[in-house]
């Protein structure tokens, strides 16, 4: 029998998201599906790997350097030293640092954002290779997805590194031509609007409509062509509406400490990441945070219950994580507001994912671990 196991992994397409409205002949329960600590870095290994972030080593984009280990030694530490020479040509500096971190041999998604550049050579990027493709994940003794769809005459991959368009049209000549038996079809671009406008934005409801139809469409298409069709629409993580931004890097600047000499900080937008070097830097550290108000430290246990606890302190020794909802504006990923943002607790409200499929015949995946095996098993099924 020829059998497709067609995957939409749709980046933030959150349990609030996909309602009733989104794939509406869809019938089956939707129901929440628990995420992992970190971001679209952290979400998306767990579902390619099945496994929790102390297993597959991702949590956020950047993690500490250890040893010596980072892509951003050599020129990129003379570069970082000349931009604190000079406040201007950043973006082009950093233009040209991407350029040479790709010609390097890096192949996983990363953006340098609004790091200062003089840090840099502190810290590592987590993705050195592209998570979607075989070996991304050799380095941990664990296979991905991408191992078991590495067989370009029975699977393809759609991943960030093709725009959404050449990837819908790619998609519908497969479809016809009913070669493949798994498809997989990824896209950052909800991710990117929701971040933008807002998860409530009339916008984004707009965008839904359109991946609705246009699923449901190719879901249609396949039906022609091959004999029965598993179809799996996922998103890695929810999106809360921001409403609160804080400003810590500068009561950060303003204590008496050196950075990294005396600690140094990381801060994602919904965490703040630190390592100290005194102990006069930490005590300072954990007393402005216990005031702050909107976030707490994550201690040791928890983040084991969350299978992000990293005995060598990768993402940090102390770990801030901002209530849903709150965000630090600026920060090392920007300096303006923005009006959606995930990277919670897995287990505040907007953080759950969802499964939308047409089986109704499998175990519904109650977290990303779960879903991983629904889909290893799918592929069992349709590549044998
Ligand atoms: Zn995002």
């Amino acid at each position: 029998m020829k059998r497709l196991t067609l995957v939409f992994m749709i980046d933030a397409l959150g349990f609030d998201q996909a309602g009733g409205e989104f794939l509406p002949a869809l019938g089956t329960a939707r129901s929440p599906v628990e995420t992992v600590l970190g971001y679209s870095s952290a979400c998306i290994p767990s579902i390619m790997t099945g496994q929790a972030p102390a297993e597959h080593g991702h949590l956020s984009m950047y993690r500490r350097a250890q040893n010596g280990r980072t892509v951003f030694g050599g020129p990129v530490k003379a570069i970082g030293r000349l931009s604190q020479l000079t406040q201007r040509g950043h973006w082009r500096m950093r233009q040209l640092l991407m350029q040479y971190l790709r010609r390097t041999g890096i192949t996983g998604y990363f953006s340098l954002y609004d790091i200062p550049l003089s840090l840099l050579p502190e810290f590592d990027l987590c993705q050195r290779k592209n998570i979607y493709r075989p070996d991304a994940f050799r380095d941990e003794g664990l296979t991905g997805l991408g191992d078991v769809l590495s067989d370009p005459s029975m699977s393809r991959v759609w991943d960030w590194t093709v725009s959404e368009e050449r990837a819908w049209q790619e998609l519908h000549e497969e479809l016809r031509a009913g070669n493949k038996r798994v498809l997989f079809f990824y896209t950052p671009e909800l991710d990117s609007l929701m971040h933008v406008v807002g998860p409530r934005d009339r916008r984004t409801a707009d965008q839904l409509a359109a991946y609705s139809t246009r699923i449901d469409a190719a879901l249609k298409l396949a039906e022609q062509t091959y004999e029965e069709v598993e179809l799996y629409v996922f998103g890695d993580h929810g999106m809360a509406p921001v409403e609160g931004t804080h400003d810590l890097w500068s009561k950060l600047d303003a204590l008496p400490f050196v950075v990294p000499r005396d600690y140094l900080y990381f801060l994602d937008s919904t965490m703040a990441r630190f390592w100290f070097e005194r102990p006069e830097a930490e005590a300072a550290v954990r007393a402005l945070l216990r005031d702050e108000g909107y976030g707490r430290v994550l201690g040791d246990e928890e983040l084991s219950a969350l299978g992000a606890r990293f005995p060598e302190d990768d993402y940090g020794q102390l770990i801030f994580l901002l209530d849903e909802g709150h965000i630090l504006v600026p920060s090392f990923m920007g300096k303006e507001p923005v009006r959606g943002m995930h990277g919670y607790h897995p287990s505040a409200r907007a953080s759950y994912t969802t499964l939308v499929t047409n089986q109704s015949g499998v175990e519904y995946p109650k977290n990303l671990f779960e879903l991983h095996s629904v889909l290893r098993e799918s592929i069992g099924r349709t590549v044998g």
